[in-house]
């Protein structure tokens, strides 16, 4: 009887794949640590640990359902670091007479794939990961016709299809979006709960990570990696979210606070990422929560949670494959700045960029308005190359795999696609931060100066933003009244100057 090689990336581990439905000694799993994953990016040390101990756990789960397994761990003789020559040994060494395996979410590695399958000798197939709640082609046939695609109508779309706070064709509730009752900053810290501490230790993993030389950031706790890398894991996190921080999750979206970088946030993209989660029950677990107790969860919270996940998450890869490869090269702004150095160190008089890269380094973790409004705010402002941005944003978090990070940086948060995620630049002054967060009154610069001894850096840089791409952003009409603005104010120059000179000294802010 002939053998099936069948090849499990490091963020396919979902279980509830049809693949897995059948134990048949005909199948032969793959699963491999290797440094073209390792070294694509400069990745944080928790991410890769993350990674393998999840593969690892995924794999012993396979064998002992009784499938078959290869598992190449990094260190393996046999391992020659490269997909496509391990699975060519692997693939001759077993008599294998078909290869298949699942699209992969990267363009990076669907060409791979694509290329080395047809390439092949025997026959090949790929089938769906069975994760996603769409098609990689849906939301560009959704969009047909149309000059953006507009998130909003995409979430009303899969709100419908999936029925999710519905009442037959309308919102439950009469209304389909609660955004502007997600824009709390947070009182105090009473409301402040202790995410479960999931810690594991993982010293051996790492030991052997360091040991092969794979260049990585960040930190590791002592206790170990706090991140979940089993099923099981997973679904308790999920519920201790439901249970303790959803009731608070939409109101407190956007806020920031030095005390907590973790705030009412689930914490489950990497289980999501890496489909030890699937999105769909996540959405409904949170749903059911509201049915159940609508005095409690509140249904701004709810849906405010439900839109990240069934709205932007799925819209996110939509742009991906519509728009990939060409949206990896876009620099609407022709940016070209380095990007400073304390990205990576954390070493900043900012406050509010030096709390949210240092907690970053600390915990590969940074919620989305840290990543939008502080650092990636930044990097916008200080005109930093979209390059430089996304290598970043890809090697620091736990959760960054190219579909979901590329779309938010260089689309979201950087504009350098000229509005195809975004209608328009995320960008904002000390004020805004300030609202948001109390990183302000712990900093060394004054959030209320513009210009002088001790202005606020992000003051400055934001008219000198507007006042540099006037020609790009004048005419878009939710832009127009900072136009407005900036021709009237009588301190213009000395702002402008002061912005000159911030950018002629990035490194030494
Ligand atoms: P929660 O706030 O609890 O949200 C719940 C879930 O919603 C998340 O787990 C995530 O799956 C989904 N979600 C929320 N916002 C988005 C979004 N904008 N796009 C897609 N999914 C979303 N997310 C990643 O998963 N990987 C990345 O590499 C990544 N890079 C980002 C880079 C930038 C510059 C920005 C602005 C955002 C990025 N995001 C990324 C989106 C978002 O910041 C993270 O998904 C979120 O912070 C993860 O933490 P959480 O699980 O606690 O999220
Ligand atoms: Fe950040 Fe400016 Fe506030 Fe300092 S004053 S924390 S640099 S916004």
């Amino acid at each position: 009887m002939g053998k099936t090689v069948r090849l499990i990336l490091g963020d396919q581990l979902n279980g509830f794949h049809s693949w897995f439905n059948t134990v048949s000694n005909e199948n032969l799993y793959v699963m491999m640590e290797i440094r073209q994953e390792t070294d694509y990016a400069h990745h944080h040390i928790q991410k890769v640990l993350a990674f393998f101990t999840a593969m690892r756990s995924f794999s012993n789960w396979l064998k002992e359902v009784g499938h078959n397994v290869i598992y190449l761990t990094l260190d393996d003789p046999k391992n020659t670091q490269s997909l496509t020559n391990n699975l060519d040994w692997i693939i001759k060494e077993n008599g294998a007479d078909k290869f298949e395996y699942q699209l992969p979410d990267e363009f990076r590695l669907d060409a791979q794939l694509e290329k080395y399958a047809k390439g092949l000798v025997i026959p090949y197939g790929f089938v769906d990961s069975e994760h996603f709640l769409t098609q990689r082609s849906d939301l560009k046939r959704f969009f047909y016709g149309k000059k953006t695609y507009l998130m909003e109508s995409f979430y009303r779309h899969m709100r419908k299809n999936f029925d999710i706070l519905m009442d037959g064709q309308n919102p439950t509730t009469g209304k389909w979006n609660y955004d502007a009752e997600n824009r709390s900053k947070l009182p105090d810290t009473s409301l402040l709960r202790n995410h479960p501490d999931q810690s594991k230790s993982v010293d051996e993993t790492y030991e052997m990570i360091a040991t092969n030389g794979v260049a990585t950031i960040g930190k590791l706790s002592e206790k170990g990696l706090n991140w979940p890398v089993t099923r099981k894991e997973s679904i308790e996190l999920l519920k201790f979210f439901c249970e303790e921080l959803l009731p608070f999750f939409g109101k407190y979206q956007d806020a920031m606070h030095t005390d907590d970088p973790f705030l009412f946030h689930s914490k489950l993209s990497f289980a999501l990422n890496v489909k030890l989660l699937h999105p769909l029950e996540v959405v409904q677990a949170v749903e059911e929560k509201w049915r159940n107790n609508p005095e409690r969860y509140g249904i701004a919270q709810v849906e405010g949670f439900i839109r990240q996940v069934l709205g932007w998450r799925e819209y996110m890869r939509g742009v991906y494959w519509a728009e990939m490869p060409d949206f990896s090269k876009l620099n609407y702004f022709a940016h070209k700045a380095p990007l400073p150095k304390y990205y990576w160190t954390g070493d900043t008089r900012m406050n509010c960029m030096s709390k949210a890269i240092n907690q970053s380094l600390e915990s590969a973790y940074a919620h989305h308005i840290q990543r939008l409004m502080i650092t990636g705010n930044f990097a916008l402002l200080a005109g930093i190359d979209p390059d430089e941005v996304d290598a970043w944003y890809l090697g620091i978090y736990i959760d960054a795999i190219e579909w979901v990070e590329i779309t938010n940086t260089r689309g979201m948060s950087q504009y350098a696609d000229g509005g195809i995620v975004g209608t328009k630049p995320y960008v904002s002054s000390a004020n805004y931060i300030d609202k948001m967060s109390n990183y302000c009154s712990g900093c060394h610069y004054n959030k209320s100066k513009k210009f002088g001894e001790k202005a606020c850096p992000f003051n400055s840089l934001y008219w000198s933003f507007y006042a540099r791409n006037r020609e790009k952003l004048e005419n878009n009409p939710r832009i127009g009244f900072v136009y407005r603005t900036l021709d009237r104010m009588n301190d213009r120059e000395k702002i402008l100057a002061q912005a000159d000179e911030y950018l002629a000294n990035l490194e030494k802010l």
